[in-house]
């Protein structure tokens, strides 16, 4: 159910995100791989599963001295993690994504639904800057985009459950994915493709869902629902 105990992000539940996404991506490598194989050099999967991967090992060896304080502790490791483990596009992307959440999230160690969906926004933000894209550019931005704008509209309803907006949240960052699906590829590796990028799903939107939908499916965790 709702109510109070849902409505905070902290560190705990920040750190289950990362650990199912971590999960998920491992879980999804081969589709992400054959999506990336269909538009792009094939190795999206292999790219987020080597990130994820440090992530998760990281977040594992962290004793009990070393768990992070904060919010933003947690997803500058993070970043910086993906930033220095992935090869591809993907890796500064990401990794730019966890930065701009660590700057948004400063010494919080939880946020309510409204600066989660603050922190969000900043993160894709960071995306479209690093990687100069846009809406409409069949990439992550066709799911994060939308997803950011479903959360802000669920908080700005006045909706009082996080679990319950990060549901609409993950339900438009899906439909944004199937969308990258008639674009033409103007960012990325699969530009080159010119038209022959038409009519293929955009690996890097569908690994973004995948982070939506772990979000949502941590925040819904947390509080036994
Ligand atoms: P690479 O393209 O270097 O092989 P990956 O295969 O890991 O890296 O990631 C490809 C994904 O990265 C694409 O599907 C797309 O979603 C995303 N991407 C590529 N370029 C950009 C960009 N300029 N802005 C946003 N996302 C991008
Ligand atoms: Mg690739």
């Amino acid at each position: 159910m709702g109510g109070l105990v849902s409505q905070s992000f902290d560190v705990a539940t920040a750190t289950a995100w990362l650990r199912r996404f971590a999960e998920r991506i491992a879980a999804e490598k081969e589709w992400l791989t054959e999506l990336d194989s269909a538009i792009g050099d094939g190795d999206h999967g292999i790219n987020m599963h080597r990130g994820m991967s440090a992530v998760d090992e990281e977040l594992r060896s962290s004793g009990s001295g070393d768990q992070p304080a904060d919010l933003a502790t947690l997803f500058k490791r993070t970043g910086m993690k993906l930033v220095s483990s992935v090869g591809g596009a993907s890796g500064p992307l990401y990794g730019t994504f966890f930065l701009r959440l660590a700057a948004a999230t400063g010494d919080a160690t939880s946020l309510d639904g409204p600066g989660l969906a603050q922190a969000f926004r900043a993160g894709c933000d960071g995306v479209m800057a690093r990687g100069k894209a846009a809406l409409g550019e069949k990439t992550m931005l066709d799911a994060l985009l939308p997803a950011a704008d479903a959360f802000d509209a669920a908080i700005g309803e006045g909706g009082d459950d996080l679990a319950d907006a990060l549901k609409a949240t993950a339900d438009a960052a899906r439909t944004g994915r199937e969308a990258t699906i008639p674009m033409l590829a103007t960012k990325g590796r699969a530009s080159y493709l010119g038209d022959r990028s038409i009519g293929h799903l955009d690996p890097g939107a569908a690994s973004s869902t995948l982070l939506l939908e772990t979000l949502a499916d941590a925040v819904a965790g947390s509080d036994g629902s």
